[in-house]
């Protein structure tokens, strides 16, 4: 198997699953409790929001844990709509946001919020002048993603930080893919919120955090306890928040090299599909990505019967599209970056890790070949396997 999915989720890592063991086993005393057993719980748990703050340049009290990346998105635009709602309703955010984004914005509209949905551009950046005319004296929050998990695009975080900043609006950025593949600094770039999940940067799933700045007053999400400091109640995850902070160390660790190998590979990928597919197209900025990931369209195609031939071939890939009630919709990231429907839907995503191999690659590529090949062919034949 070729497993090329790692913006879906990745293996855990092998730190990160020995950090977990013994909070199952051993120290599995619930960090409420007043004895020794709780207290080694309590101090792990101090030790995993320190460890993770400090990979942001934060502070410790500025981490919650939640479950994973929808939780925390989920809690950062609730938590501020709730809490400002005095100074206004607005909200800006982007056309490419994740659903767990996007659809929240759609709930707080039905509670009253005002929306903007930003552009992008052709390789789905968003544009800072946009954004600043979109600024209203009631807006109150600006949400727009660190790296597109469709595309791979980086955003202007700082730029974007910068003008939120300026005119004493919350910033939050949707970091789930970014964290542990680009550095990241909350106080530089302004970000008063961000979101990131475990189990995308090869911790284990089921935990996530979200970074609340001090300055930002957000609203409990989950009502009970003390836990979280009353913000997100329930008995913590710690073997999941222990694994989830050690996977954390580790990808900060080898954050250069592992961000070199990648970047290696992709452009090696890119490179070979771009001469040897014809129709092929990249989409997404060339340089601007996440070193990971790998966004082609093939003229004429769907990706989701490339999905299917590629995993018979023992490849584990992605394709642009959403499968509801049986159709198939092109992606609204695709879509928002000007693309025909035709390429939107030949779209397939390939995101790769530092434990995929340059042999690897030439295997995609030589599958991709010869299946592309063969339903360009029925395609050429009129059959209804391609579009
Ligand atoms: N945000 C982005 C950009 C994502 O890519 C994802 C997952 O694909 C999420 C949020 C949701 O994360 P989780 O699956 O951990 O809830």
């Amino acid at each position: 198997m070729i497993y090329l999915d790692n913006a879906a989720t990745t293996r855990t890592a092998p730190e990160a699953v020995a950090a977990m063991l013994p909070y199952f086993t051993e120290y599995y005393g619930n960090a409420g409790g007043i004895y020794k057993l709780a207290g080694e719980s309590r101090k792990a748990l101090f030790q995993a929001r320190e460890d993770i703050a400090r990979t942001l340049g934060a502070q410790t009290n500025e981490i919650f844990f939640t479950a994973g990346g929808t939780e925390s998105d989920n809690w950062a635009l609730k938590a501020v709509f709730e809490a400002y709602q005095s100074k206004g309703r607005h909200i800006i955010t982007s056309k490419i946001e994740h659903h767990a984004v996007l659809h929240t914005c759609e709930y707080l509209k039905t509670m009253g919020a005002e929306v903007t949905y930003l552009d992008v551009d052709a390789e789905g950046i968003v544009n800072v002048e946009q954004l600043e005319r979109a600024v209203r004296p009631d807006t109150i929050l600006i949400s727009v993603m660190y790296a597109n998990n469709e595309v791979g695009t980086i955003q202007p975080v700082r730029e974007i930080g910068e003008i939120a900043a300026r005119y004493g609006i919350l910033f939050h950025t949707d970091a789930v893919q970014a964290y542990g593949h680009l550095p990241i600094n909350v106080e530089e770039c302004h970000i008063d919120l961000l979101s990131a999940s475990g189990h995308k940067f090869h911790g284990p799933k089921g935990a996530g955090f979200l970074y609340a700045s001090s300055n930002a007053r957000i609203r409990a999400l989950i009502h009970g306890g003390q836990q979280e400091r009353g913000r997100r109640a329930g008995t913590e995850n710690l073997p999941g928040i222990v694994g989830m902070a050690a996977a954390a160390q580790y990808v900060h660790d080898v954050m250069a090299e592992r961000s070199a190998k990648e970047t290696a590979l992709r452009d090696h990928l890119i490179h070979r599909i771009e001469q040897e597919i014809p129709g092929a197209v990249l989409n997404g900025h060339r340089r601007k990505r996440l070193p990971n990931n790998v966004n082609i369209s093939m003229e004429g195609i769907e990706g989701e019967t490339m999905l299917i031939m590629l995993d018979l071939a023992g490849i584990c890939a992605s394709s642009g599209s959403a499968c509801t009630s049986g159709s198939v919709d092109p992606s609204h990231v695709l879509l928002a970056m000007g693309m025909s429907h035709g390429r939107a839907r030949g779209a397939l995503r390939l995101t790769l890790s530092e434990e995929n191999t340059w042999e690897e690659m030439d295997v995609v590529v030589e599958k991709l070949k010869g299946i592309v090949g063969q339903l360009q062919g029925l395609r050429g034949s009129g059959s209804s396997a391609a579009i």
